[in-house]
């Protein structure tokens, strides 16, 4: 089995305990190479500055190449498109471009009266800068405001056509559904990379909510597995276990590059990519 190429999604820190946390993520994860780190803009885009904030940063100290989440939501174009500048500013030129979802509580996404309509709409304004590497959200379990899943495929192709580079899908459980999608993708003439995204489960009770706020489809054997395994007290060797077949399916079908959803958790994330015979690059000169 040929190693992937790997990456890998952070959150931005809201405190200092946070911040810790985030940067030991950053060191253990690091050593592995990843070909970006993505780092996330809160719901209802909350996280504005810490974002900002975050990829400066990391940009800066970590060597990384950084990837910022930026979306729709709550602002005017103007708005986003400076955040996007600020980015481009700090030398993060890379873009996970996204709609989004409202702040909790506030139902269906609604355009701001001076914003982006859609993630359509915010892919052709940043390619129309010239400015950044875009990368886009992609539903192999069909997002749940698609009309179908040939809709969602279509979306998805508009949102390519509008000058994305790659797509990152949210993440699912059987390595079939992502097969499934990744052929009607190329059906519809689709040709761009589709990157699986993978969320290793660190906590099945908030991954289960997780996914049934996503529409993400929960199989009943994993339901049962997690249920066993939580009264056993072995969550961790099953989520371990778990996350590394899937890889290893996806990977034997053809799939060489992986994106980790890590929740700035990094042991199982490490673990996984450690197993996948992804380890650690060092350099000679800093062993000596
Ligand atoms: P879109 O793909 O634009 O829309 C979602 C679906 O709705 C489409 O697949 C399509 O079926 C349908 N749709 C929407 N508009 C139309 C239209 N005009 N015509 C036809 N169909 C339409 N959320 C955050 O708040 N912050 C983040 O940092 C963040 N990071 C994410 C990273 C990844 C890799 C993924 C997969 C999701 C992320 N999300 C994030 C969640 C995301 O914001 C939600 O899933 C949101 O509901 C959809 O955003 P999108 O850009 O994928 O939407």
């Amino acid at each position: 089995m040929t190693a992937p190429q790997i990456s890998f999604e952070f959150f931005p820190p809201k405190n200092l305990e946070a911040s810790f946390r985030l940067w030991d993520t950053v060191q253990v994860l690091a050593p592995l190479a990843p070909r970006f780190v993505s780092v996330t803009y809160g719901a209802g885009g909350t996280t504005r500055e810490l974002t900002r904030d975050a990829v400066a940063t990391l940009h800066k100290s970590s060597g990384l190449n950084v990837a910022a989440h930026l979306t729709c939501v709550q602002a005017s174009r103007e708005e986003t498109l400076a955040i996007a500048d600020s980015f481009a500013l700090a030398g993060v030129t890379d873009i996970v471009a996204l709609r989004g979802d409202p702040p909790q509580g506030a139902g269906h996404f609604t355009p701001h009266p001076g914003g982006f309509a859609n993630s359509v709409e915010l892919i052709q304004a940043l390619a129309e800068t010239g400015k950044f590497a875009i990368r886009v959200g992609a539903y192999p379990d069909i997002h749940p405001e698609a009309a179908s899943a040939q809709a969602d495929i279509d979306w998805l192709k508009a949102k390519l056509d509008a000058g994305a580079d790659e797509a990152l899908t949210q993440f699912f459980f059987e390595a079939e559904t992502f097969f499934r999608f990744r052929d009607a993708c190329a059906k519809a003439g689709i040709d761009k990379q589709i990157t699986p995204g993978i969320l290793p489960i660190e906590n099945w009770k908030g991954a289960r909510n997780f996914a049934r706020r996503c529409g993400t489809h929960i199989p009943a054997w994993v339901e049962d597995a997690f249920d066993k395994a939580t009264r056993d007290g072995r969550e961790d060797l099953l989520a371990t276990a778990i996350c590394t077949e899937l890889c290893s399916e996806l990977i034997d079908g053809g799939v060489d590059k992986l994106h980790f959803y890590t929740l700035n958790r990094p042991e199982l994330t490490r673990d996984v990519c450690h197993a996948l015979g992804v380890t650690p690059r060092v350099a000679l000169q800093n062993v000596a």
